[in-house]
């Protein structure tokens, strides 16, 4: 029962110093979490990615530098490599042997915020050349970027997912015909998410998978919360109203295609 696989998570993050064993070792399992993809941001959060996939079977590991981490002082891609990205990559490539790595990611573009432009696509393109030499899966993150990031990914075809999914139901047509699949969490049961429903309702069910992003993107009705993978449960039972099925059969098909796509048991 349940069933629940969570392909984008961050639970290395700072806000779940107090009890993470605890939620991991425990509370993930016994509320029906199956799987989770937990997502690196740089260098400095990786060996903690790790260590989670290497502590809890069910957890495996995505590595890369988001391009967010290009902006922020206290990331080590600013604080200790100076933002020579290159160099930082570099160093992080021996980790990528770990056999818990199931993705690079989380990669990506992002222009909401004031980014470097040449910088991060340059970043996210190395990364995408790095995936197709590693041969793996990526978990990739767009925030109004959608021209430049279709353009690449029509070039690199990887194979891997689109998280937290904000694109038209048009161009979600053509990615997902491509091999992508469309990542789908907390935003879609937001107020004014029509756009998100037009999606879901024009891919095939076999190219969705579910996530979080925790500690953000809580859904509704705990928005505003620390998220967790429990509450793909609340994303599940929206979406089965759409498809017209119930929670149980879209959460055991969302949880077949992420082990699919990560290549995961
Ligand atoms: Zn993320």
């Amino acid at each position: 029962m349940t069933n629940i696989f969570d392909t984008h998570a961050h639970y290395s993050s700072r806000q779940f110093d107090a009890d993470r064993d605890e939620l991991l070792g425990k509370a993930l399992p016994e509320g029906g979490v199956v799987g989770v993809l937990e997502c690196a941001t740089h260098s400095g959060d990786a060996p903690r990615v790790l260590e989670l996939a290497h502590t809890y079977p069910y957890i495996h590991a995505a590595l890369g530098i988001h391009p967010e981490s290009l902006g922020e002082e206290d990331a080590p891609t600013v604080a200790v490599y100076g933002g020579d990205w290159r160099a930082e990559l570099k160093a992080m490539r021996p980790l990528f042997e770990d056999k818990a790595v199931a993705a690079v990611g989380e990669i990506g573009l992002d222009h909401h915020w004031p980014l470097p432009a040449r910088e991060q696509y340059d970043l996210f393109e190395a990364q995408l050349q790095l995936a197709a030499e590693l041969d793996l899966p990526v978990s990739i993150h767009d925030r109004e970027a959608h021209g430049e990031m279709y353009e690449l990914l029509r070039r690199y075809k990887p194979k891997g997912v689109l998280h937290c999914y904000s694109g038209s139901a048009e161009d979600a047509v053509w990615l997902t015909a491509q091999g992508l699949c469309l990542g789908f969490g907390g935003a879609v049961t937001y107020k004014g998410a029509k756009r998100a429903a037009r999606v879901l309702a024009a891919i095939p069910h076999d190219c969705a998978v579910l996530e979080t992003d925790c500690p953000y993107m809580a859904p509704e009705p705990v928005r505003g919360r620390r998220n967790d993978s429990r509450n793909i449960l609340h994303v599940a039972g929206y979406i089965a109203g759409l498809w017209e099925m119930d929670a149980q059969a879209v959460l055991d098909t969302c949880a077949a295609n992420a082990r699919r796509v990560f290549g995961v048991e």
